[in-house]
């Protein structure tokens, strides 16, 4: 019971079978109800199989009819129950074959180090809620419930997918001869999802054409922008950097 738990966590999630092992089976039950695939969320009202003549033919009529294409004629004016229930099933069957799994991470973040959905804790001394891994004290893991307001989860997705448009713009940096070293970025958090390209000097310019944020200026640090430069100009500035570098070895 208890390997069958490790084995399909494992599977789940960045840990293997000694950490996993390290916990009760009842620990373990906790991750996987965490971890776990998440069916579909059926269309269908739970128990409806249950429900009258009346009903049944309401569902047919405003959810299965229209999704199967056909005429809308009352065609199953005369259906007694076991039809309705037979044609019904056969379309929930399907639409629940065909449709995407709920997001299994919809509440909280990942634990970045075991890739487990946190939970909700509250600290003893100070009443206040945080997001904690659920292998504590194993995994000390832990992140506040909400950063400006915003929730923590929503704050990371914002991260990861800024993070990759860095990366992103980088590579075509890179391919397109731009070789620079680019510092590390100290931005904490993410103010925009814009696509930013970056100098070494500190100076900022961008690489195509790209609308002007001028809300971004103000009490964010160093201008990010700088603006009034064309392409043609930008490359003509890293060609006199880069014979520049060249005259300095
Ligand atoms: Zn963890």
């Amino acid at each position: 019971r208890k390997e069958e738990y490790v084995l399909a966590i494992r599977a789940r999630t960045e840990l293997d079978n000694s950490e996993l092992n390290k916990h009760d089976t009842e620990r373990l039950k906790q991750i996987w109800s965490l971890v776990r695939p998440r069916k579909p969320k059926s269309p269908l009202p739970p128990g409806w199989k249950k429900l009258d003549v009346a009903a049944l033919k309401q569902i047919y009529e405003d959810q299965v009819r229209p999704d199967i294409d056909r005429p809308n004629d009352k065609h199953w004016i005369k259906w007694n129950r076991p039809t309705l229930v037979t044609e019904i099933h056969l379309w929930h069957a399907q639409v629940m074959e065909t449709a995407e799994p709920e997001d299994l991470f919809s509440e909280t973040p990942l634990c970045s180090k075991c890739r487990i959905p946190m939970c909700v804790r509250t600290n003893r001394v100070t009443k206040t809620d945080f997001l904690g891994c659920v292998r504590f004290p194993l995994c000390r893991e832990t992140l506040p419930l909400t950063y400006n307001g915003m929730h923590t989860k929503h704050v990371i997705e914002d991260l990861q997918k800024n993070e990759k448009e860095e990366k992103d713009l980088k590579e075509r940096e890179m391919m397109a001869g731009y070789r620079k070293a680019v510092p590390k970025l100290t931005r904490s958090l993410p103010v925009s999802t814009e696509q930013r390209g970056e100098s070494s000097d500190g100076s900022w310019a961008v690489t195509g054409p790209q609308p002007v944020d001028e809300t971004q200026d103000e009490g964010e640090g160093p201008n990010l922008y700088n603006t009034n430069i064309s392409r043609e100009e930008l490359e003509m500035v890293m060609e006199l950097r880069k014979s520049k570098e060249h005259a300095e070895k």
